[in-house]
């Protein structure tokens, strides 16, 4: 399967509502991008690979004219299965990319005029699944701060922790795991913080050796008057408290915990995002990702865990 670079992609995007309306007028506009971004413009077949295909059934699927099999545009995508045209899918991801701070459930459910509460969350999900890779191609550094946060009900029993690797006012990386004991911080430290970067902690005793390897490290005890005065790990600090109010503010803090990591992804893809110009390339940037991605099912959306893909993983509902 070719596909084509992102950055040819986003150029070709629209950065308006108006752009967007004129653009996607119709589902041929929004497939021809799709068929773009998912083949490089020249669809073939799932099964031989095959380019000589042709369109069937309103243009939704191609058939092989070598083996007969028919693929449709979305199969072996999250937006497998779907029963909205493609125009649809294409506005809601307008929608949270034009966002800064994205939309609840309940606000795309009223936007979009859905049915049911249930089918706005699970497109988000799969839009939020959409929201990952990229960010973990390039560790961060030089200068990485860490730190851990407990997001959840307060003084509720459902207290969930989350790991935040910020660097000095730059990109974040962000884990909901476990516990934070060395074998856990050194995963997250691995997977994250390049081996050259210099990483600032409070005293914590699970930073040190074990979890942060031969990374020069600074431990930064402090007063509450110190921390006001000059906060050593101020950019984690600052991504902890947004975080929290994002949660609460958008999502009125109706996250479950064995969803916590895929809006963990999101904020993340948003902050470091925040200076892009223009929507259109967050925006062609999930479509470019949602192309690529693996069929998530309903069942899979409510009953699996997504863990941090930097920790090991349990099984998923196939
Ligand atoms: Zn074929």
């Amino acid at each position: 399967m070719t596909r084509r670079s992102g950055d040819d992609l986003w150029r070709d995007f629209p950065k308006t509502a108006t752009e967007f309306e004129a653009r996607f007028a119709t589902e041929e506009d929004c497939r021809a991008y799709w068929i773009k971004a998912r083949w490089g413009g020249t669809p073939s077949c799932a099964r031989c690979e095959s380019e000589r295909v042709w369109t069937i059934r309103a243009g939704t699927t191609f058939e092989c004219a070598d083996c007969g099999h028919q693929t449709s545009l979305t199969s072996g995508t999250p937006l497998e299965k779907t029963r909205k045209p493609l125009k649809m899918w294409f506005r809601v991801v307008f929608e949270i990319s034009t966002r800064r701070t994205g939309i609840s459930a309940k606000d795309l459910q009223r936007i979009m005029g859905f049915g049911s509460y249930k089918t706005a969350w699970s497109w988000l999900h799969k839009l939020r699944a959409a929201m990952v890779r990229s960010d973990a191609s390039e560790p961060l550094g030089p200068f990485v701060q860490v730190d851990e946060a407990l997001i959840g009900g307060k003084g509720g029993p459902n207290k969930e922790l989350v790991l935040v690797a910020a660097e000095t006012s730059g990109r974040v990386r962000l884990a909901h795991a476990e516990n934070n004991d060395a074998a856990t911080l050194k995963r997250f430290a691995d997977a994250q913080i390049a081996p050259d970067a210099r990483v600032v902690t409070d005293g914590h005793a699970g930073y040190g050796g074990k979890s942060l390897g031969k990374r020069s490290h600074e431990a930064k005890v402090q007063t509450k008057a110190e921390r006001r005065e000059s906060d050593a790990i101020q950019s984690c600090h600052w991504t902890i408290s947004l975080l929290k109010r994002w949660l609460l503010g958008t999502h009125a803090g109706a996250v479950h915990p064995k969803h916590l990591q895929s809006y963990l992804d999101e904020y993340a893809f948003r902050h470091n995002r925040r200076k892009t110009n223009g929507v259109g390339r967050i925006a062609a940037r999930v479509i470019e990702q949602l192309v690529a991605r693996q069929p998530l099912t309903m069942r899979s959306l409510i009953d699996d865990t997504r863990r941090c893909r930097w920790f090991p993983q349990p099984e998923l509902t196939a």
